[in-house]
């Protein structure tokens, strides 16, 4: 395991591009929209220990802020340890509605509650964090509460993607 990446202060404002790599096909969760097909993952994919030690330390080392958007189901105290020292300086966890809402669409029992856990694990190794949510008739009327529950957990931001979600429309 590598030192701890130096790490750059996270400031919005200052992005003016954006570089997005797809790193893997390999997904815990069932999406119904998933644009990416994702599930298995592809033949020669880079190991997660490449991906975080190899590819996130070359993004800070040339300069650019490197962040990850990701399902949230199953990132553990130990795995954000590994994402904080590989210098990943900002996350979005995929949260669409409440409970229910969340699981049904992702296709998985309890991601809703894990997305949260991994906010948690996310806030005690100090990286910052944001959300991200479909848009459609079932999460939308959910979005007050989902509001309080971000706010709650520490969420810095709340993007909502501008694509069409599958048969949820
Ligand atoms: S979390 Fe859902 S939308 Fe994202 S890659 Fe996995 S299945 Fe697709």
């Amino acid at each position: 395991m590598s030192t701890t990446t130096k790490q750059i202060p996270y400031k919005p404002a200052q992005r003016s591009c954006y570089a997005v790599w797809e790193i893997t096909l390999k997904c815990n969760l069932a999406c119904n929209h998933c644009g990416s097909r994702a599930g298995d993952a592809r033949v020669n994919e880079l190991s997660t220990a490449e991906a975080l030690d190899l590819v996130a330390e070359e993004i800070n080392r040339c300069g650019m802020i490197c962040s990850m958007t990701t399902g949230g189901y199953g990132i553990s105290r130990t795995i954000a340890e590994r994402m904080k020292q590989a210098g990943i300086n900002q996350v979005s966890i995929s949260v669409d509605g409440m409970k229910h809402t969340h699981d049904r669409l992702r296709g998985t029992i309890g991601s809703w509650t894990y997305a949260f856990k991994s906010m948690q694990h996310l806030n005690a190794v100090g990286i910052p964090f944001g959300a991200n949510t479909q848009v459609n008739r079932h999460s939308a009327p959910e979005f007050p509460r989902l509001y309080e529950a971000l706010v709650d957990a520490g969420a810095k931001d709340w993007l909502m993607p501008e694509q069409k979600p599958g048969r949820f429309r």
